[in-house]
């Protein structure tokens, strides 16, 4: 019989450090941007608000409650945490988020152009679909209130001309969707300059989709938005 692998707090706080240093190394988040959290039971080990992620240490992590309020540590929790709250409120088998300011990914949607996870069967298998959400102020109470109808269904979105939001059941697992996202973001533009960037069939789609559910990687809300289309279902997503 396996044991589930339960991390200690020292074990998870050294994780969230090494997620955060390959964050700053990749150049997904510039000086203090991003945040990135880990749940622990009825806890949260949340990034510090105005610590640049490259140069972050275990002992400046904080921890807070399910309602963001400071448990341990010295200082502000990230001003993002709004977001990671309502993550973890709607998706219990979430443990970790992970927000980025990926810039390939961010510049996209800038462009209003819904990043084409359809050029690359590894991202349908794995990710499904990567909706954009509305603009929203960053740090404000409207943070929440856009990621809210893609919750349910995605664990990578992009935040409008802000940065890419990921779920995991572990902070591994919500960082390497977020380097499949600016990976993916990376190959659209190339294929653009190049001048042709055909589009996985819509059967193709289907039978990627269709493992991905079978593989475990995503939900089958997930694969129904990647077959249906992002694009068709973001005028009017579904109420979680
Ligand atoms: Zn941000």
């Amino acid at each position: 019989m396996s044991m589930p692998n339960i991390k200690s707090e020292p074990e998870l706080r050294q994780d969230l450090i090494r997620i955060c240093r390959m964050m700053s190394l990749k150049n997904y988040v510039a000086a203090t941007d991003g945040n990135v959290t880990i749940r622990m039971g009825d806890r949260i080990i949340a990034t510090p608000s105005g610590v640049n992620k490259g140069f972050l240490e275990a002992d400046q992590l904080l921890v807070t409650d399910l309602d963001g309020q400071l448990v341990s540590g010295v200082g502000r929790p990230t001003t993002e945490i709004r977001i990671h709250l309502l993550v973890y409120q709607m998706r219990p088998e979430v443990q970790a988020v992970v927000h980025a300011h990926a810039p390939l990914a961010t510049a996209f949607s800038i462009a209003d152009i819904l990043l084409p996870a359809d050029l690359l069967p590894e991202v349908i298998m794995t990710l499904g679909a990567i909706p954009t959400t509305e603009y929203a102020t960053p740090a404000s109470e409207e943070g929440p209130e856009v990621i809210r109808p893609w919750v349910p269904s995605c664990d990578a979105m992009i935040l409008k001309r802000h940065g890419t939001l990921t779920l995991g059941r572990d902070v591994y697992e919500a960082y390497n969707r977020l380097e499949k996202i600016e990976h993916l973001a990376a190959v659209a533009l190339a294929a653009h300059s190049l001048g042709r960037s055909p589009r996985l069939s819509k059967a193709q789609v289907r039978r990627l989709a269709q493992i991905g559910v079978d593989s475990g990687y995503i939900s089958p809300a997930a694969a129904q938005l990647a077959c249906a289309g992002v694009k068709k279902s973001a005028g009017k997503p579904k109420k979680g």
